[in-house]
């Protein structure tokens, strides 16, 4: 059996699944529901044209580099582009993960932690959040006391449960640790804090932030990381060099110079609240506050839920089996009207 050569890190492995359902709403994956900006794509053609795909990538993605530096008010060198943060995550295991050192990160929280960390053979410490999803500094400083990890991710706010972890928490992390500390702000446009400018003073800190989500460009995969201009160094020496394609270079940096994301941001947050408002207003849910675009929601009978929303058109994140996320659901923020229509849905199925 082929199956029989893999590495033993990976013949224990469990695929991360990604369901493919057809929705009319699409509710599930926080991406925002805004196609590419007008100007953008009246000039695709030209952008598109410009990129010369006959020619290999920028590697550094120079041009995308210069823009997100004064974006985070920091310098071109403290910055890598990557292929989704995804890829960055990777990128961060393959250069400091040994096989057998140790990898902390919160649960419940982004499943792609436990993936690459397990890729690489890291020893996974999993910190639990409190009751409500809050953040325990403390758990955290006593793991990395204990294990001396080489990496310790923070997700803030938090995916699924969209909590945060308060600057001075991090400090005080990053105060305790010798190993790096990755806070990942993929959400950070929909909560307003960032701990970007504290890569001055911690040179062991990785922030890691996407396009993916506030910018909506999921589909192009671009991510990048700030860091200390050494770190930045020390990742380049495993980054695929032409990891990022010219098209998305291209067009990620157009969007990156128009200006409608403030609106849409706005229009996100404004949203929120509504959804917050209207979901209130249902009986026997169990909603968590959220400072990102999405809500996570504790039913009865989340599969049930589930599945009648799936009847009704809408398509959201089941965690029901998870761990630490028994009974709860994850659902994207979306316009008025599909935030409307899920409402009246979930007021039908739960009556
Ligand atoms: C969506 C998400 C990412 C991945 O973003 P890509 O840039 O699309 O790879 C990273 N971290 C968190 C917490 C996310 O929710």
């Amino acid at each position: 059996m082929i199956s029989d050569l893999l590495r033993e890190e990976i013949k224990r492995f469990k695929n991360y699944e990604v369901y493919n359902i057809e929705c009319k709403y699409k509710m599930d994956a926080n991406e925002i529901p805004f196609k590419l900006p007008e100007t953008t794509i009246e000039n695709l053609q030209e952008i598109v044209c410009n990129a010369n795909v006959n020619r290999y990538p920028d590697p550094v993605s120079m041009k995308l580099k210069k823009r997100l530096s004064e974006y985070c008010g920091v310098l071109p060198e403290n910055i890598m582009v990557g292929n989704g943060s995804d890829e960055l995550i990777h990128i961060i295991m393959n250069a400091f993960v040994d096989v057998n050192d140790y990898v902390i990160y919160p649960m419940p929280s982004f499943s792609m932690y436990k993936v690459y960390a397990q890729i690489a053979g890291a020893n996974r410490i999993e910190i639990s959040l409190n009751d409500d999803y809050s953040y325990d500094a403390d758990k955290f400083i006593n793991a990395i006391k204990k294990y001396n990890p080489k990496v310790t991710i923070l997700c803030t706010p938090n995916n699924p449960t969209g909590t945060v972890i308060s600057k001075e928490d991090i400090i005080k992390i990053l105060k305790h640790n010798h190993g790096l500390t990755v806070v990942d702000e993929a959400y950070y446009e929909f909560y307003g804090e960032t701990v970007v400018d504290l890569i001055k003073d911690y040179e062991n800190l990785i922030v890691l932030r996407t396009l993916s989500k506030a910018y909506g460009l999921a589909g192009l995969r671009v991510g990048y990381l700030v860091a200390n201009v050494e770190t930045v160094k020390c990742l380049s020496m495993v980054k695929s060099p032409y990891n990022v394609n010219s098209i998305s270079q291209a067009i990620a940096l157009n969007v990156l110079e128009s200006d409608v994301i403030k609106n849409r941001v706005e229009y996100i947050k404004n949203e929120r609240q509504y959804l917050l408002n209207e979901l209130n207003t249902i009986q026997g849910i169990k909603i968590y506050p959220s400072n990102a675009n999405f809500i996570l929601i504790k039913f009865n009978n989340a599969d049930y839920v589930y599945n009648k929303l799936i009847k009704c058109g809408i398509l959201v994140r089941n965690f029901s089996k998870d761990p630490g996320l028994y009974e709860t659901l994850r659902i994207t923020i979306g316009t008025r009207e599909a935030n409307n229509y899920l409402v009246k849905c979930l007021k039908e199925i739960l009556q």
